[in-house]
């Protein structure tokens, strides 16, 4: 094995370039800080571009609005797992944030006086869950594009330095400190290692642990196994958002803005069912209450289609001109992928997985934090997560709609400000040991020789099919005792993985099975952290422990690898104090919907 690596010093490594990590690159750049954004697809590409609804801010120029009804709507949506001082910090920079992305360039839709246009999403209230908020920024339904391609923009504008097409492969560990991370260039083959004060993941979701989801097919959880092979913990895996609306059969995303515009659900017998689940939101109920109604219509024999497996999206009765302007889209969407045209016929649809609450626990600076053995929250020096990637935890147990945008830029921000206090542009960089890279160096090749009897492309499949069906929107005991079972023989059976591309220049097979690598931790780590939480909360729905538990379970799963490549458990409990002390803490309710 003699692999030639060729080495990079920045201050900081912000591995990924979605809306997070262009943003972190932005603001660390403009701070005069040497970046360097390492990015295995080109950055227009990450999967933020395909954000359609929107990014939540109260800036209230549809109606009453205040940051304060931002946070109790987030905190309430979070099933109160979300950490309150992090949603107080998100909700009040919002504004600030939205207002930013339009000085930079973002062509946000307008109302007729020229302010940004702003629609309903679900759980998104006025006066603490008296009245309907109309909070969402949007660009028409492509407002992840409009976001990505601007931050790109900046990034360029600022001298961000870009390594496109590298392959983030593992974290430079030494003495319990990240040092940088060791990245593959696959168009020519070479190795790079990445050396910073800082190093910044950036890498977005793992949806494709599941058969169905909205993701892109690069969002295959890298930076949660990289954190996870260093030893890092990863929090609330067990939460795993599943959006109602997914295009029956494909996946593809119908946003909930289709909703917030006036579009509604039915089951087979034409009836609007939402009506009975949550008489007071509706069809605009948080995304997992929704989940959890199509999956009860399905099962109770009301779904729709020849084998009664699906629900009605209704758009047909809304004005053709307004889906042109707000939602082109979409319309597209359905066109292409359920043969559908929306302004005469409804979109099948079924709840797909779509967003990850858990990931690396980071706190409202964007810096890790794990639980020491005493308990005690301690921060990881060197080390960011922003994004999907990271645990805030802004979202609890189920993120509203459009709160994700809003989390990545700020906190992309706040990562970059702190950065900006703590390191010294141009510092030395400490010596590292050979060794921290040759253990990458040893796994790497022995992944690219495998010479087994198993294609990575079947032990994925088996993967995706078990999370889909053990671990989706209703759990029980048995169907994750099942899915530990299931996972931990895929687990072995990886031991004898075969890959048919030895080479080093674009070798997808080598990617693939190194993107399989870390969905398959992410799934084990989900579905045993969803096996002990023996309550229902969020979007973690126990059938066996239908109610949620206060007492033993108001606190957050922190998931390690050990030494013996064992996972161990540990919890950490719930900030209840807001930030700054101007709000009350928002107390403990049962959901009302
Ligand atoms: C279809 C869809 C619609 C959505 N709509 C909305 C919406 O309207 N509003 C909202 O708030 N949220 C929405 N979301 C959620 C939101 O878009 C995502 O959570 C968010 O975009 C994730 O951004 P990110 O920066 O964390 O990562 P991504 O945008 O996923 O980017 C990840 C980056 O990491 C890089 N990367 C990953 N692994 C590696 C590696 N090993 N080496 C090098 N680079 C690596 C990739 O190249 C990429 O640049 C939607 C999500 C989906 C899937």
């Amino acid at each position: 094995m003699a692999y030639t690596v060729i080495d990079h010093n920045h201050d900081v490594v912000v591995v990924g370039a979605g809306g997070s990590g262009l943003r972190a690159a932005v603001g660390l750049a403009e701070l005069g800080l040497s970046t360097a954004c390492v990015t295995k697809v080109f950055p227009t590409r990450s999967h933020t571009v395909a954000a359609q609804g929107g990014i939540s801010a109260s800036l209230g120029n549809m109606g009453e609005d205040h940051w304060s009804w931002h946070m109790y709507d987030t905190v309430k949506g979070s099933d109160w797992l979300g950490d309150q001082d992090a949603i107080e910090y998100m909700c009040r920079e919002a504004v600030r944030a939205v207002v930013e992305l339009e000085h930079y360039g973002v062509p946000f839709s307008r109302r007729e006086d020229g302010k940004i246009y702003q629609r309903a999403f679900g759980g998104m209230t006025t006066r603490f869950g008296e009245g309907t908020a109309q909070r969402t920024c949007a660009a028409a339904d492509r407002t992840g594009h409009a976001i990505l391609h601007t931050l790109y923009q900046q990034a360029l504008r600022h001298r961000v330095n870009f390594f496109v097409e590298y392959f983030a492969i593992d974290l430079l560990v030494h003495d319990g400190q990240v040092h940088g991370v060791l990245a593959w260039n696959l168009a020519d083959g070479t190795l790079h290692r990445f050396r910073a004060q800082a190093t910044v993941l950036a890498t977005g979701g793992y949806g494709r642990s599941y058969l169905s989801c909205t993701s892109a097919h690069t969002c295959t959880g890298d930076g949660n196994g990289m954190a996870l092979r260093a030893g890092l913990p990863l929090e609330d895996m067990e939460f795993v958002q599943f959006h109602p609306t997914g295009i029956y059969g494909a996946g593809c995303l119908i946003t909930e803005g289709v909703r917030g515009e006036g579009g509604y659900l039915t089951n087979s017998e034409g009836e609007r069912f939402m009506e009975r689940y949550a008489p007071h939101a509706k069809d605009l109920a948080s995304r997992d209450v929704v989940s959890r109604a199509i999956t009860v219509e399905i099962r109770e024999g009301r779904g729709v289609g020849p084998r009664r497996d699906h629900a009605y999206l209704h758009l047909e009765h809304l004005d053709p001109a307004m889906i042109h302007e707000r939602l082109p889209g979409i319309a597209e969407t359905a066109r292409i992928f359920a043969g559908v045209d929306v302004t005469k016929e409804p979109i099948p649809v079924l709840p797909t997985a779509h967003y990850n609450m858990g990931g690396i626990p980071a706190n409202h600076h964007g810096e890790i934090r794990r639980v020491d053995s005493q308990g005690r929250e301690e921060i990881v020096p060197g080390a960011f997560a922003v994004g999907e990637t990271a645990c805030v935890s802004v979202h609890g147990a189920n993120r509203l709609g459009s709160n994700s945008l809003l989390d990545l830029v700020v906190f992309g921000r706040a990562t970059a400000l702190r950065c900006g206090e703590v390191l010294t542009a141009g510092a030395r960089l400490p010596a590292l040991p050979e060794e921290a890279t040759d253990r990458i160096l040893a796994r790497f090749d022995a992944l690219r020789n495998a010479a087994g009897s198993e294609p990575t492309a079947r032990l994925r499949e088996r993967m995706q099919r078990t999370m889909q069906s053990e671990a989706s929107v209703f759990r029980t005991k048995e169907t994750l005792e099942q899915a530990c079972r299931d996972l931990e023989e895929i687990r072995r059976a990886t031991q004898d993985i075969r890959l048919s591309d030895h080479g080093l220049v674009w070798n997808t097979d080598l990617v693939e099975t190194l993107e399989y690598e870390n969905l398959l931790a992410c799934a084990i780590v989900t579905a045993e952290s969803a096996l002990r939480r023996e309550e229902s909360r969020g979007a973690h729905a126990r059938e066996d422990f239908p109610e949620r538990d206060d007492k033993k379970w108001l606190k957050h799963t922190q998931a390690t690898l050990d030494a013996e490549g064992r996972l161990s458990f540990a919890y950490r409990p719930v900030h209840l104090d807001p930030l700054s002390g101007e709000v009350p803490s928002i107390p403990l309710k049962a959901r009302v919907y």
